[in-house]
């Protein structure tokens, strides 16, 4: 036991425990926490997996995952049977350069230049394995010692949490503007302090579906202007950006670091083109940034650290030749407005969405665990708010079939009578 102890106050992190067997343990326990418990939205998933064997595919209404429900476009499935028949194997199968193949890159720099009229060149940005491993490389990057904060604004993405107290960083959070989930702009201005580094955005959002106007973007540029002034450092937005292609109802999407130059943008085609599965992203450090090159290099070491260099190969190779594609928005609308319509008929609080693939609603009881819970019992599988930051909310990923959507509407019905019969 005298060593156990010994090793206690060697590390104070906590990172011993004793086995039945007495041996000593060493272990990150803040890493073992986080591979013990699956995210609520994983649980969901994975229950929904054992009803359909036990009750068959129909009778399942699983809107837990936001995993792309249309086929990646017709040129992704093109490039990747032409890639493989006419490249020699190694070049296909083998590493690129660790920031990516200097043509996507070029490929990537010259549709944002097109679309946003940018100057972009390849050396603004690096591949990475999605958006998850752009984030992760950015924060480590931002996180210049173990006081400084990242700033989300709920509702968020669950993972940033994660992402920023792994990696040392005080994860600060700003409670969610229920009536126009836009930004409480109030409590942002209250929250940023000499140690904020970055206030993170997802716009098109997961889990409201909501956008951020041009006006929200503009209020947002110039306060963290003002404050990156008087905190005396660069307060970075970091955009996070994996659904930037899902917007509905010809909404114009404001390009961020047109309105606020210290952006740095993360990208993925997780959802754009529908390859989550194939993990293809990038980092961008515009050259307007702050410390534009040292913000990049620190990226890609933060990248380095974590392993995550040298995206995958061929899916570098589909999306230089794919840059230009787009995904079936029809599909995904058809499904928001059924869903949305009928919810709202039914006397559910929605928001509307304007983007991505998700409808956020309130609990009609105000308790979104227990609203998901009885859901359960209809087969219907919906995720509570609360590890998005927004209590009382429920989230459904509406990236299914229309029909699914069709035949769980009276699981809808029966699940809100029962709250607002009681
Ligand atoms: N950010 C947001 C807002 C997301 O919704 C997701 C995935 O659902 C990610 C990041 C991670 O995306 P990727 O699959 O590209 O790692």
């Amino acid at each position: 036991m005298l060593i156990y102890e010994i090793i206690c106050i060697a590390y104070p992190l906590d990172v011993c425990y004793t086995n039945k067997m007495e041996m000593i343990i060493m272990i990150n326990q803040q890493m073992l926490a986080l591979g013990q418990n699956r995210s609520v939205i994983r649980e969901l998933f994975e229950y929904g997996k054992k009803k359909i064997a036990e009750c068959g595919a129909d009778n399942v209404f699983d809107y837990s995952l936001g995993n792309p429900s249309v086929p990646a476009p017709d040129c992704v499935n093109t490039a990747i049977k032409t890639i493989l028949d006419t490249t020699p194997c190694v070049t296909v199968h083998g590493y690129t350069s660790a920031v990516g193949d200097l043509g996507t890159r070029q490929a990537i720099a010259n549709d944002l230049n097109a679309r946003f009229s940018t100057k972009y060149s390849a050396d603004n940005l690096f591949l990475t394995c999605g958006a998850a491993a752009s984030l992760v490389s950015v924060f480590k990057a931002l996180i210049a010692y173990n006081k400084s904060e990242i700033i989300a604004i709920a509702p968020y993405f669950p993972e940033y949490k994660c992402f920023a107290e792994a990696n040392g960083a005080v994860f600060r959070t700003i409670s969610p503007d229920t009536e126009g989930f836009q930004i409480n702009f109030e409590e942002l201005d209250k929250a940023i302090n000499t140690n904020t580094q970055a206030v993170i955005i997802n716009s098109p959002n997961n889990p409201s579906g909501s956008v951020y106007s041009e006006e929200t973007i503009q209020r947002l540029a110039a306060l963290l202007t003002a404050k990156s002034k008087a905190v005396g450092h660069p307060i970075y937005i970091i955009s996070d950006e994996p659904y930037r292609e899902l917007v509905y109802d010809n909404f114009k999407l404001p390009f961020i670091p047109k309105y606020y130059p210290s952006t740095i943008v993360c990208y993925s085609y997780s959802k754009s083109l529908s390859l989550p599965g194939e993990r293809i992203g990038y980092v961008l450090v515009p050259p307007t940034c702050k410390a534009a090159s040292s913000v990049y290099a620190a990226a890609l070491g933060a990248a380095r650290a974590s392993g995550y260099v040298c995206a995958p190969s061929l899916m570098q190779e589909v999306v230089k030749r794919c840059v230009s594609a787009r995904p079936d928005l029809e599909t995904y609308q058809k499904n928001r407005d059924l869903l949305w319509s009928s919810l709202s008929e039914m006397g559910y609080n929605c928001v509307k969405p304007s983007g991505a693939f998700y409808l956020f609603f309130e609990a009609p009881n105000g308790d979104a665990e227990a609203f998901s819970e009885k859901a359960k019992e209809y087969n219907l599988l919906l995720v509570p708010g609360t590890g998005f930051g927004c209590p009382g909310w429920l989230r459904a990923a509406y990236c299914v079939d229309y029909a699914m959507i069709e035949r769980s509407l009276p699981a809808f019905k029966s699940v809100y009578d029962f709250f607002a019969e009681q």
